[in-house]
C-alpha cells in the first residue's frame, strides 16, 4: 500500500473567513458573565455617566442589561459602535500610554454582538430623540428605529454564549460561581468609581428584582466602601500608609536602596486593623487597583495577605489598594480584560507594600496616629487638621479645592480632635507635594485619583537631612524610612529624636508623664533655669543616683530652649507644684530626692561607709513607710451603699479598686447567716454571695467549654436566608456547631437555598430552632469569628450553672470559702451572678471605724 506524501494532506492557505476569525476570537474576549458585566459598565463609566444601572434576569443568562446617563452615541457612529477594533477611545499605539479610559480596544461591543442578540437604546446629547438599534452577530444594524430615553446608553445583551453551544452550557452549568465572580469585580467598580451611582438588581424568573449591589454616587472611596459592604466594615478599616521600602526589606528583595526610584509608587487604601476579629476568613474581599484600574496582581495581593498573617495568623484582611503608577511605566494591554497588568519595578512596590503594612501593623498603631496627626516634621504641633481623615488622593478635585482654601481656617473643635485621634490618617495631600506623580492617569479616574497629579512639584518642600538623605517633610511619619514613635519628642526632631526615645524609655521607670506633653508644656523659662542650676549642683554632687541621671543628661547642659527637660530637673519641679493627679510620681520623687540627701551627707562624713546595700534597705524603708502613709490618708475608695438603687456605683466601685488578682489576695473572716462569706482585703471588709458568685463562676465555665449535643431532624430543613446571611453562617460554621447546630451547604443551589438545617441543639427542657440561629447570625454579622450563643442558650446555662452551685444554707469550712473566693478572680465579670444579683460588696473600711 502506497502512503501518500505529506505534502498531499497539506493544503493550501488561505485566510479564514471574516464572520468565522470573528466568532473564534470573541470568545476569548468575552470569556464570561463577570467580562460581559464589566465591558458594558467601564463602557458606562467611560462615557462619562453618573448613574449606571445593571439588570440582571436569570443571574445573568437571560439578560443583561446596562443603562447610563452618559453622553450617549451620536448617529454616525452608530455603524462603528460593534465593529471589531472600532473605538472613540484611540487611535494609534501611542495614544495608548496615556489611555485615559477603562476599554481602547474595540472589542467589547463586537465580541458581545458575535456572542448574543445585542440591541442598543441611545440618545446622545445632540440628539433630538433616541435610536433603538439591533444587531446582528456580525455586528451589522438589522434595526434602527426612533425610540423615546433621555440623554445615555443602555446596552441589552440576551442569550448570552448562545452561539458557542458547548460554551452556553457550561455557562449555564456554572452559573452561581460565574455570578459570584461578577459580583464581586462589579464591586470593585463600585468601590473606586465615586461620583457614579452604581446599582445592579437580579430578577429569577418571574421573581422580584433583589438587590445585588448599590452606591449612592459618593465622592469617597471610603464611602463607596460603606455603600458596598456596610459601615461596620468601614469601622475595622485602616488607611493604608504608605512608608519608603525599609533596609531590611530592600535587601530582602535584592534592592539598593540607593538607587531607589522615589517617585514611582504612591499607594492608597484602606486595610483591616489586624486585632483578631476584626479581619475576614477567607480573601473574598480584597480589592486591587492599578491607576483606579480593577485588575489581580497575584504576587501584591500575596505579600499583602502574608504581612496580615504575621500579625493575625487565622484570618484575611479587607483590601481596597489603589496603586498610582507613571503610566509608562505600567502595561495594561497584557490580556483582553485587561486584569493582568505588567509592572516596571515590580519587587520595588512590593518592597514599599511590605514596609508600610508592617508598619501600620506592628507596634502601636495609636501611637502612630497621634504622631502623624499632631507632630509636625520640624517637631512642632500642628493646630490645624484635615476635615476628612480619608486619604488625600481618594478624593475628588473639587472636594479638594476647597479644602486648600479653607483648611487653614479650620478651627480644631472637639469632634475633630476625636476624629482625629480615632482615625489614622494620611497626611493631607496639600502639604505632601512630594508624592510621586504619575502623570497621566486614566482620563475618567483621575477625577478620583486627581490629587496625584496636583503640580506643586517645584516648591517642594524636601530638605536634605544631616546624613545626607533628602527628607520629605511633608512626611513627619517617614524619617529614615522609620516610622516615628511617640516616645520620640515632639520636641526635636533629627538625632534628638532619637534621645527623646532613649531618655522614654528610661523616664519610664520615674514616671509615665515625663514624656507625656502636657507636663512640659507648663514648664515656664523661670523653673527651667532652676533647673538647670539644680542639675549643675546634681552634677557635682555626684551621687549614685544622681550621676545616672546626668549621663542622659549632658546634652541638656548646652541646651537650647526647646530641648527635652530631663528627668532630673522635673522630680525637683514635681517638688515644687505638685498636682493631685501625679501623687504617685511625686511619692516616688520625693523618695528620690530624699535619697540624695544621705547620699550626700555619707560622702562628707564618712566617704567609706556608703554602700549600696544600706541605700537599698534604706530605700526598702522608706517605700514602707510611705505605703503605710499612703494607706493611712488614701481616700475613699468605696462609698456606695449595699442598696438596690446603687448596684451601678457600687459596680462602678469594685470594677475600678478590684483588680482580679485581688480576690486571691483576699482573707477569709468567716462565713454569716449560713449565705454570705465576710473577708477581708487590707483595711477593707467585703461580703460575697456564696451563690451568686458560685453559680456565675459555673456559668461562665459552661459558656465557654460546653459543647452542645446536636439531634439530628429527620429530613433536612430550608433556613432561607438572605444571601448575606448565608455567607455569615458558611463563614462562622465552627460557632454554629459548638451551640448544637449544624449544616449541609450546597453551594450550587440557588441564593436562599444554599443553607440546610440538619441537627438542633439538644437539651431535656429546652427546645431550639431557627430563630436561634437566626440570633447567632445577627451576633456574628456584629463580630464575625467571635465565639457566642443564642440567649436561650445563655439562659439554659444560667439555670444549669444555678442547679449546680453552692445553695444559701451550706456552711462552708475556710477551704471551700477561699475556693469560691479565689474563683471569683478567674470570672470575666465578677460582679453580678447570670440572673443579674450582686456577687460582692463593700462593708466597711477598718480605718474609718477606727478612726471614728
Ligand atoms: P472600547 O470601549 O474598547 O472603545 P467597545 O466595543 O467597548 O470598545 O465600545 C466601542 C465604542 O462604542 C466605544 O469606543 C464608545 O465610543 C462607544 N460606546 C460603547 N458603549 C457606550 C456607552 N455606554 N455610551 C456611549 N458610548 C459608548
Ligand atoms: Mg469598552
Amino acid at each position: 500500500m502506497e502512503i501518500a506524501p505529506r505534502a498531499e494532506f497539506a493544503k493550501a492557505i488561505k485566510p479564514i473567513d471574516r464572520r468565522s476569525v470573528h466568532q473564534i476570537c470573541s470568545g476569548q474576549v468575552v470569556l464570561n458573565l463577570c467580562t460581559a458585566v464589566k465591558e458594558l459598565v467601564e463602557n458606562s463609566i467611560d462615557a462619562g455617566a453618573t448613574t449606571v444601572e445593571v439588570k440582571l434576569k436569570d443571574y445573568g443568562t437571560d439578560l443583561i442589561e446596562v443603562s447610563d446617563n452618559g453622553c450617549g452615541v451620536e448617529e454616525e457612529n452608530f455603524a462603528g459602535l460593534t465593529l471589531k477594533h472600532h473605538t472613540s477611545k484611540i487611535q494609534d499605539f501611542s495614544d495608548l500610554i496615556n489611555v485615559e479610559t477603562f476599554g481602547f480596544r474595540g472589542e467589547a461591543l463586537s465580541s458581545l454582538c458575535a456572542l448574543s442578540d445585542v440591541s442598543i437604546f441611545t440618545c446622545h446629547m445632540s440628539a433630538k430623540v433616541g435610536t433603538r438599534l439591533v444587531f446582528d452577530h456580525s455586528g451589522k444594524i438589522t434595526l434602527k428605529v426612533p425610540y423615546p430615553r433621555q440623554q445615555g446608553t443602555t446596552v441589552s445583551v440576551q442569550q448570552l454564549f448562545h452561539t458557542l453551544p458547548v460554551r452556553h452550557k457550561e455557562f449555564q452549568r456554572n452559573i452561581k460561581k460565574e455570578y459570584a465572580k461578577m459580583v464581586q469585580v462589579l464591586q470593585a467598580y463600585c468601590i473606586i468609581s465615586t461620583g457614579v451611582r452604581i446599582t445592579c438588581t437580579n430578577q429569577v424568573g418571574q421573581g422580584k428584582k433583589q438587590p445585588v449591589v448599590c452606591t449612592n454616587g459618593n465622592s469617597k472611596v471610603k464611602e463607596n466602601i460603606g455603600a458596598v459592604f456596610g459601615q461596620k466594615q468601614v469601622q475595622s478599616l485602616i488607611p493604608f500608609v504608605q512608608l519608603p521600602p525599609s533596609d531590611d526589606i530592600c535587601e530582602e528583595y535584592g534592592l539598593n536602596p540607593a538607587d531607589i526610584p522615589t517617585r514611582l509608587y504612591t499607594i492608597t487604601g484602606f486595610v483591616s486593623r489586624c486585632d483578631h476579629g476584626i479581619g475576614r476568613s477567607t480573601t473574598d474581599r480584597q480589592f486591587f487597583f492599578i491607576n483606579q484600574r480593577p485588575c489581580d496582581p497575584t504576587k501584591v495581593s500575596k505579600l499583602v495577605n502574608e504581612v496580615y498573617h504575621m500579625y493575625n495568623r487565622h484570618q484575611y484582611p479587607f483590601v481596597v489598594l489603589n496603586i498610582c503608577a507613571d503610566s509608562d511605566s505600567v502595561d495594561i494591554n497584557v490580556t483582553p480584560d485587561k486584569r493582568q497588568i505588567l509592572l516596571q519595578e515590580e519587587k520595588l512596590l512590593l518592597a514599599i507594600l511590605k514596609t508600610s503594612l508592617m508598619g501600620m501593623f506592628g507596634s502601636d498603631v495609636n501611637k502612630m496616629v497621634l504622631n502623624q496627626k499632631l507632630i509636625d516634621a520640624e517637631g512642632n504641633f500642628k493646630t490645624t487638621f484635615r476635615n476628612d481623615a480619608e486619604s488625600p488622593p481618594l478624593e475628588t478635585r473639587d472636594s479638594l479645592s476647597q479644602n486648600r482654601s479653607g483648611n487653614a481656617k479650620i478651627a480644631v473643635t472637639a469632634a475633630r480632635l476625636r476624629e482625629t485621634f480615632s482615625l489614622y490618617a494620611v497626611k493631607k495631600s496639600t502639604e505632601n507635594p512630594n508624592l510621586p506623580s504619575p502623570s497621566h492617569g486614566q482620563r475618567k479616574l483621575p477625577t478620583f485619583f486627581s490629587v496625584l497629579n496636583s503640580p506643586d512639584k517645584e516648591t517642594g518642600s524636601e530638605k536634605v537631612d544631616r546624613s545626607g538623605k533628602v527628607v520629605d517633610l511633608s512626611r513627619p511619619d517617614v524619617i529614615d524610612g522609620k516610622v516615628k514613635k511617640l516616645a520620640e519628642s515632639p520636641y526635636s526632631g533629627g538625632d534628638s529624636a532619637l534621645a527623646g526615645s532613649e531618655m522614654g524609655s528610661r523616664s519610664l521607670a520615674i514616671g509615665n508623664h515625663f514624656n507625656s506633653e502636657s507636663s512640659s508644656s507648663s514648664f515656664g523659662e523661670e523653673s527651667r533655669l532652676h533647673d538647670e542650676g539644680a542639675q549643675r549642683e546634681g552634677l557635682e554632687r555626684n551621687g549614685p543616683i544622681s550621676r545616672a541621671e546626668c549621663g542622659t543628661d549632658q546634652r541638656d547642659r548646652s541646651g537650647s530652649p526647646q530641648q527635652i527637660p530631663r528627668y532630673s530637673p522635673k522630680v525637683k519641679r514635681l517638688k515644687i507644684s505638685p498636682s493631685p493627679l501625679e501623687t504617685k510620681d511625686i511619692q516616688m520623687s520625693e523618695l528620690l530626692s530624699q535619697c540624695d540627701i544621705p547620699v550626700e551627707m555619707a560622702r562628707r562624713t564618712v566617704p567609706l561607709e556608703f554602700s549600696l546595700n544600706v541605700l537599698r534597705d534604706r530605700v526598702k524603708k522608706l517605700i514602707v513607710q510611705q505605703e503605710k502613709k499612703a494607706e493611712v490618708l488614701h481616700y475613699r475608695k468605696f462609698r456606695a451603699k449595699i442598696n438596690p438603687g446603687e448596684n451601678k456605683t457600687a459596680e462602678d466601685e469594685l470594677r475600678k479598686e478590684i483588680s482580679k488578682e485581688m480576690f486571691a489576695k483576699m482573707e477569709i473572716i468567716g462565713q454569716f447567716n449560713l449565705g454570705f462569706i465576710v473577708a477581708k482585703l487590707n483595711s477593707d471588709l467585703f461580703i460575697i454571695d456564696q451563690h451568686a458568685s458560685d453559680e456565675k463562676y459555673n456559668f461562665e465555665q459552661l459558656q465557654e467549654h460546653t459543647v452542645l449535643q446536636g439531634q439530628r431532624l429527620i429530613s433536612p430543613q430550608n433556613l432561607n436566608l438572605t444571601a448575606v446571611n448565608e455567607s455569615i453562617l458558611i463563614e462562622n460554621m465552627e460557632i454554629f456547631r459548638k451551640n448544637g447546630f449544624d449544616f449541609v451547604i450546597d453551594e450550587d443551589a440557588p441564593v436562599t437555598q444554599r443553607v440546610k438545617l440538619i441537627s438542633l441543639p439538644m437539651s431535656k427542657n429546652w427546645t431550639f430552632g431557627p430563630q436561634d440561629i437566626e440570633e447567632l447570625i445577627f451576633m456574628l454579622s456584629d463580630s464575625p469569628g467571635v465565639m457566642c450563643r443564642p440567649s436561650r442558650v445563655r439562659q439554659m446555662f444560667a439555670s444549669r450553672a444555678c442547679r449546680k452551685s453552692v445553695m444559701v444554707g451550706t456552711a462552708l469550712n475556710a477551704k471551700e470559702m477561699k475556693k469560691l473566693i479565689v474563683h471569683m478572680g478567674e470570672i470575666e465579670h465578677p460582679w453580678n451572678c447570670p440572673h443579674g444579683r450582686p456577687t460582692i460588696r463593700h462593708i466597711a473600711n477598718l480605718d474609718l471605724i477606727s478612726q471614728e
